[in-house]
């Protein structure tokens, strides 16, 4: 059978977009382009969110003291070594908030990965409160041109929960920030964790149709992970028994009730991630992505059912 989404997988599959869109695949390559966070400088908070260590997805070849094209020259070359078949790049501006610069400093950043012989997109990372009117004309500008998407960190629908983790914004600023990108013609991503300490599974469940209204293009999802030198790790530390955590295969069963309701038209970028071991202070986690995506589609299969099966279109 063939889905909406054009392909007999399951889900609306990241891989399969990038292949749809730019007829082969392609790879990110992650810059860290030396920004901080309003969640860090003080301007917003100066603690950061709780779960926060930008350390633990930092590849070696990323580092502010370099150009832009030096990383993505470092990236590519990082890439093709395991992924021969990628010949095409997205920069990925990915560490901390990558709006969050004046404007004509923003340009000085992009500029040379836009000028980049194989990069075909840009891929920006940010927070729902470093972007305004201004920003978003300039990159709706570049987005006529090139691939572009703003990723924002929504995290998650419940505010009780943002302000648990010292999020240091409002789900409505979300919401806010996703419908100005798109409606400037920009795409938009948005990512969200799954278990914040507080978060019943039925609240968590109850966010599917809330996020299916947003103009959202490509969505990414994690579990919950205690990571090294972060405020939630020290708060796990003291006091585990306050943590709770899906196991893996719980998280499969409960992720695709969670995508039966799910808008069809969201490309899953993402429904789990894994750290490094040595940022990890968790200890029940012991399956890989890939093992996990496997169980997902072979879940979906037993189950004989699809991403979007049970949405309602309001
Ligand atoms: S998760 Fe993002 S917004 Fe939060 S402190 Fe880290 S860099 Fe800042």
């Amino acid at each position: 059978m063939e889905y909406p989404w054009g392909h007999q997988r399951r889900f609306n599959a990241y891989s399969n977009y990038f292949i749809k869109t730019f007829g082969q695949r392609v790879q990110k390559v992650s810059i860290n382009a030396g920004f901080t966070c309003p969640n860090r400088d003080g301007l917003v908070s100066s603690g950061g969110c709780t779960f926060c260590n930008n350390q633990s997805f930092n590849p070696s070849y990323c580092d502010p003291k370099k150009s832009v094209t030096q990383q993505i020259e470092e990236g590519i070359e990082f890439h093709r070594v395991r992924y021969r078949r990628a010949t095409k790049y997205l920069a990925y501006f990915q560490a901390f908030s990558n709006t969050y610069a004046p404007l004509e400093k923003l340009k000085e950043i992009y500029q040379p990965a836009l000028d980049h012989k194989d990069v075909v997109g840009i891929v920006v990372g940010t927070r729902p409160d470093c972007i305004d009117d201004e920003k978003l004309d300039f990159f709706a500008q570049i987005a006529k041109e090139k691939y572009l998407i703003i990723e924002y960190g929504v995290e998650s629908c419940n505010d009780a929960s943002l302000k648990a983790i010292n999020r240091g914004h409002n789900y409505q600023t979300s919401v806010d920030a996703i419908q100005k990108t798109h409606d400037r013609g920009i795409k938009t991503g948005a990512h969200f964790i799954f278990g914040l300490p507080g978060e019943s599974k039925e609240e968590m469940m109850a966010m599917a149709p809330i996020i299916s209204k947003l103009p959202i293009d490509n969505i990414k999802f994690h579990q919950l992970q205690i990571i090294t030198d972060t405020k939630m790790g020290e708060e796990y530390l003291a006091n585990p028994e306050k943590f709770t955590f899906f196991e893996p295969e719980e998280y499969v069963d409960f992720f695709i009730d969670f995508a039966e309701q799910l808008n069809p038209n969201f490309v899953i970028e993402r429904f789990v991630n894994e750290v490094p071991a040595r940022f990890n202070l968790q200890e029940n986690w012991k399956m890989r992505n890939d093992q996990l995506l496997n169980l997902f589609e072979k879940r979906l299969e037993e189950r004989d059912t699809w991403q979007g099966r049970l949405y309602k279109e309001e």
